[in-house]
């Protein structure tokens, strides 16, 4: 099956209408691993599709966590970051730049004796820091 039917295939799954538009979000998002806000995926696609609207991006978005195709990610206090990259992993995030980078590694941790009687289905490490290039110029 190629990308544009997978694409339509699980969109179709999802109950969503297919537009050009909302394909072209679940297209940037999979084709990246920025971790772009809303924002970014709204200016990176507005020349493509000048009628489209931040808020169709920011409801496609909705939908697409909502479903579990995309991971809204809060670790940025400025905004909301989203990741296509659903499967467990960590990730490192610049205080300078706001570059976040993914840490595909298994943490060994042990569930906290104040969370034993909660049943505890996933964690996140997240680092922080400056990335390589800030680093350099601070
Ligand atoms: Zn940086
Ligand atoms: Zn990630």
């Amino acid at each position: 099956m190629d990308e544009l039917k997978r694409r339509l295939e699980t969109y179709r799954k999802l109950g969503l209408k297919l537009t050009p538009q909302r394909l072209a979000i679940l297209e940037y998002l999979e084709n990246t691993r920025e971790h772009p806000s809303a924002e970014d995926i709204y200016n990176a696609l507005k020349e493509r599709f000048p009628s489209m609207s931040f808020a169709t991006v920011y409801n496609t978005l909705e939908v697409l966590v909502e479903r579990g195709l995309v991971k809204e990610l809060g670790i940025d206090p400025s905004k909301k970051r989203f990741d296509s990259f659903t499967h467990p992993h960590h990730h490192f995030i610049c205080r300078k730049c706001g570059k976040i980078l993914d840490v595909e590694r298994n943490f060994d941790i042990t569930i906290p004796a104040e969370l034993s009687d909660c049943e505890v289905t996933n964690f996140q490490v997240v680092f922080e820091g400056l990335c390589r290039d800030c680093k350099k110029t601070d």
